[in-house]
């Protein structure tokens, strides 16, 4: 597979074409942005355990009857995958409030949810990623009836494997964000699943570990993304 010109820069990840038009190469980056990009640094080793995570958890959830952009890994920050056209939205699901939903609703952060929320953001930077609901999505054609309800019901479906494998790894879920993209007639799973993109908290002290280290200058910030690794891969 050979690796061709840079389609996109984004803000944690390049993405290449290849000699396969069906084909995308995905090369993820140290750089961590937050607040839609007005905080910027550097994580080191994220982009390897990003790559590396988002494929473990991609397999897991193959596996389990969710069909992802997944190929083959190449390396230790690139992966090829599918080339898909992304749904332009950021599909949040939590079981647990903490970040916007917390503060939104005036929900203390921790508080165990009633049942699994499913939020969408329009994946619009110049926007800042608005807050957008079905009808809204249906009435400007950001996705179609039968696409919005397959993205739920996987939405759904991978918020109930992801709790039960990180949970068997010692970590409750909170929360987490997920793009689909347009595949051969269907919407599957692209882009990541990392601590960039969850709320991931030790299931016994709560204690973070995920990307509000960076969010909120809590230290620690590299530690936990291998912490969370490390707990993957024994
Ligand atoms: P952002 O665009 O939010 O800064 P990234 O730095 O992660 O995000 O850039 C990766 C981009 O690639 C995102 O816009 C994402 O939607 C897109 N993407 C992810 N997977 C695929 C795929 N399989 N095919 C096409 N585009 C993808
Ligand atoms: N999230 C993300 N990208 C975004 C916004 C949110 O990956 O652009 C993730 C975030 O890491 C968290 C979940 O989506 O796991 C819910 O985030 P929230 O709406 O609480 O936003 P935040 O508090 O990060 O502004």
């Amino acid at each position: 597979m050979e690796k061709l010109a840079m389609l996109y820069e984004g803000k944690a990840k390049k993405v290449f074409e290849t000699d396969d038009k069906s084909r995308l190469i995905v090369e993820y980056k140290d750089d961590a942005t937050a607040f839609n990009g007005l905080k910027k640094g550097s994580i080191l080793g994220k982009g390897i355990i990003n790559n590396k995570m988002t494929n473990i958890v991609f397999k897991y959830l193959e596996e389990n009857g969710v069909e992802t952009h997944f190929v083959e890994e190449l390396g230790d920050r690139q992966t090829l995958v599918k080339k898909v056209e992304i749904v332009p939205l950021e599909v949040i699901v939590r079981n647990i409030a903490a970040g916007s939903f917390s503060n939104k609703f005036g929900v203390e952060e921790g508080k165990e949810l009633l049942n699994p929320v499913i939020e969408f953001s329009y994946k619009n930077d110049a926007l800042g990623d608005p807050m957008i609901n079905d009808m809204q999505i249906l009435a400007i054609g950001l996705a179609s009836k039968e696409e919005l309800a397959s993205v739920s019901k996987q939405a759904l479906k991978i918020n109930e494997l992801l709790k039960d494998y990180f949970f068997k790894r010692g970590i409750t879920l909170v929360d987490f964000k997920i793009e689909f993209g347009r595949y051969n007639g269907k919407v599957i799973l692209a882009d990541e699943i990392s601590p960039d993109t969850c709320r991931l908290w030790d299931n016994k002290t709560n204690e973070k570990l995920d990307k509000d280290r960076f969010r909120r200058d809590l230290g620690g910030v590299e530690e936990a993304y291998e912490e969370v690794w490390r707990r993957i891969t024994i």
